[in-house]
């Protein structure tokens, strides 16, 4: 299963968990190469990789793993598929989709196994020792992925089987893998002369060094971005524990006084508390200006010169833009096609935004402010604005939400309504944590269909935020079924407490078993076009869809009960929670799409544009694009925009979140249109959309399945920001 693993790695981490391709560069970086660990065993019957697992389903024998068998078996891993991969391509047989096409599918199986539990582990419950091994292994996995793309021989091979595709008489799904692996090697530069193809290595070494200078840089800007002061008045506003940390965030950097660092976000967290107004801006300020203090860690010249070399790369490849380039296996295909999707939602979201700007402004007022509302003031005043209008009390609402009474009496619930599936507590089962809870997934006919299991709770050990992948994949050809997990970071009860979160967290638990539900759909041969081994711009779709069935008012009911009483939560909180799903969307979606233009334009350049000056491109490119809007700064700068400067994983695609954010409202649009929650809508939904993996071109698999293409009318309203404000 070879050509899947290498975006595996980068999907696993980037795509479901948003920040992770910082996480992994910043770890490589922090870890590096002066690590000495112990010389690799040897590696034999003895470790539990070995084999495939002799538990059901393949679950990983977490009983029997130990840390010291990770690294033996991804070297002998990486070794076996080389070794397969040497024998494919020197074949004496003429090419055939079986010989090649096939045996890449098949081949790497001890590597994909120990990998995925790798990544399970080291992303949720990790230790110097993993990560040790995790920053060893991290450029021997890239040069195995080299191994496999720059393999001359291996490419002609799937060159003359892609070149006679027509007589071949193959199945659609072999027929779009074959397309698939000849695209990707032809992605990487394949089809190059030696002389481009020199060139092309030169150019991915210099944007490799670059990228990875400005990650260290940004690290180093961020952290010395803080905001510090020995006035505890100016943090006025602030709660007492929140204080507390900024004094702790203090003694570790051993100094005095507050400090308090700064996120990667252009807005930061404590703007939305801190009443003393000359703290709000010195933070944002500090924010702001990070990247661009004309010091050593000013990023200006790389990111200029990143976009002519990454316009310079896709040149070589033949392409009229990096954005082009990267967009080609995309669902949206063309950048016309994203900045066209883009454009259409400008005029609804600064609308809305000016409207609660003014809601802002007005607050602003009545306290006789006497001044204008700047981005530093925008939290501040709209969470009056909030407690106000939506007066929202998480105190109120958790006693409702309790983890595991949403989990199957809301998650397991809809997934019943809308499919038939049943699910059962398995004990006998390992796990690598104590918290983690396992579930073995019923279809339909009561026959098996996957392995499910959940890690809920925060641990200093874990990385933040929340996501899903899978352990084992499924796959006809290899005759495996999904065992797939969901991670999260919700607050741990103390022993004998319930476990009650915040609706966030319930829209969180619907958001990552949606990414659950297509691994344990996936009904596809090959693994590399398995589950949600798809197009950035659609895996978020199935998740973000999963969670419009949390608010469903039939699904709501089914789990939104207090945990001592089991009454019902009273109408008027539910009306509340719904209510303030609109809040502050203007803001929220002009930040948003602010940044994704700024990715598409920079991407937008040809080879021949001049090295650019950063704050003048900004500038223009907003001002172009309509989203020059003084209190609604981009979510993140140029200078500062690590999803699309630090590493290959979001350039040009930072347009992604909310293009599947369109999927998602529209879709559920139409289940809203065509009676809801039924399994009638459920069952055609699973055959034609979420079992099909990446077996289907993409937007001719999702205008088969709606009927029509997606439009961006439910995600208009479903934010509120329908049609322009009144006021
Ligand atoms: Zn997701």
């Amino acid at each position: 299963m070879s050509l899947k693993n290498f975006i595996r790695f980068s999907n696993a981490w980037t795509v479901l968990l948003f920040l992770s391709t910082l996480l992994i560069a910043g770890g490589i970086a922090v870890h590096s190469i002066d690590t000495a660990f112990a010389a690799a065993a040897d590696f034999g019957p003895s470790n539990p990789f070995y084999a495939p697992s002799a538990l059901p389903f393949q679950a990983p024998p977490f009983d029997r793993i130990k840390d010291e068998d990770y690294q033996p078996a991804i070297e002998a891993g990486m070794a076996q598929q080389q070794a397969e991969i040497q024998a494919i391509a020197n074949n004496p047989d003429a090419p055939t989709f079986d010989n090649t096409i096939v045996a890449i599918e098949k081949s790497g199986q001890l590597f994909t196994r120990v990998m995925e539990t790798f990544e399970g582990v080291t992303g949720a419950n990790t230790n110097d020792t993993l990560q040790k091994v995790r920053s060893i292994e991290a450029p021997k996995l890239a040069a195995h992925a080299d191994f496999i793309f720059l393999n001359t021989k291996l490419f002609a091979r799937v060159a003359a089987i892609y070149k006679q595709r027509d007589n071949l008489k193959l199945d659609p799904e072999s027929l779009r893998l074959l397309k698939y692996d000849y695209d990707q090697f032809v992605h990487a530069g394949a089809n190059l002369s030696d002389a481009d193809k020199a060139q092309l290595k030169k150019l991915n070494e210099e944007v490799s060094t670059l990228s990875n200078t400005f990650t260290t840089k940004l690290l180093d800007a961020t952290k010395k971005g803080a905001y510090v002061t020995n006035d505890k008045a100016a943090l006025a506003g602030l709660s007492d524990a929140r204080i507390a940390s900024a004094a702790q965030a203090a003694q570790a950097r051993k100094g005095e006084g507050y400090v308090i660092p700064l996120q990667n976000t252009t807005q930061q967290p404590d703007l939305v508390s801190l009443s003393n107004r000359a703290t709000r801006q010195a933070i944002f300020e500090n924010s702001w200006n990070r990247t661009e203090h004309g010091d050593d860690n000013d990023t200006r010249d790389t990111v200029a010169r990143l976009a002519q070399l990454r316009a310079q790369k896709a040149k070589l490849l033949g392409f009229p833009s990096f954005a082009a380039w990267q967009l080609e296996d995309q669902m949206a295909k063309t950048p016309a096609a994203a900045l066209q999707f883009m454009d259409a939602i400008v005029p609804a979201a600064t609308a809305k935004a000016a409207s609660e700007a003014k809601d802002n402004q007005a607050v602003i007022d009545a306290q006789k402010g006497g001044f204008q509302l700047q981005p530093w003031d925008w939290n501040f005043y709209a969470e009056q604005v909030r407690k106000a209008r939506y007066d929202l009390d998480d105190a109120e609402v958790k006693p409702y939400f309790e983890v595991y009474n949403v989990l199957e009496n809301g998650v397991f619930y809809a997934a019943n309504q809308l499919y038939g599936l049943t699910f059962k507590e398995r004990h006998d089962f390992p796990v690598y944590q104590p918290d983690m809870r396992v579930f073995e997934v019923f279809d339909v006919n009561g026959k098996h269909l996957a392995l499910f299991y959940c890690d809920y709770f925060k641990r200093d050990n874990k990385n933040g935020g929340a996501w899903m992948a899978n352990f084992v994949d499924q796959s006809h050809l290899l005759g495996t079924q999904p065992v797939v997990y969901n991670v999260a970071n919700f607050q741990k009860p103390i022993a004998g407490e319930p476990a009650l979160i915040s609706f966030t967290d319930v829209i969180t638990m619907f958001h990552e078993f949606g990414h659950a539900l297509h691994g344990m759909f996936a009904d596809t041969e090959y693994p590399a076009l398995s589950g949600t081994s798809t197009a950035r711009d659609f895996v978020e779709f199935p998740s973000q869809f999963n969670e419009h069935w949390a608010s469903d008012p039939g699904v709501f009911a089914h789990y939104a009960k207090h945990y001592k009483t089991g009454a019902p939560m009273p109408a008027e909180l539910a009306a509340k929670i719904k209510k303030s799903a609109t809040f502050n969307k203007g803001y929220d979606m002009t930040e948003l799409l602010a940044a994704a233009e700024l990715d598409m334009q920079w991407h937008g350049l040809p080879a021949s544009a001049p090295l650019q000056n950063p704050d003048v491109f900004e500038k223009q490119a907003l001002d172009k694009t309509h989203l020059n809007v003084s209190y609604v700064p981009p979510r993140y700068r140029s200078t500062y925009f690590a999803h699309i400067w630090g590493g290959n994983g979001y350039s040009a695609g930072y347009y992604a979140y909310l293009w599947t954010q369109m999927l998602a409202d529209d879709a559920y649009q139409w289940f809203v249109d065509n009676g809801g929650l039924t399994r009638a809508n459920g069952d055609r939904f699973r055959q034609m959309v979420i079992s099909r993996g990446n077996t289907q071109d993409l937007a001719k698999m999702y205008e088969a399945w709606r009927g029509a293409p997606p439009n961006t009318k439910a995600m208009l309203k479903y934010r509120g920001l329908e049609e322009p404000p009144a006021k």
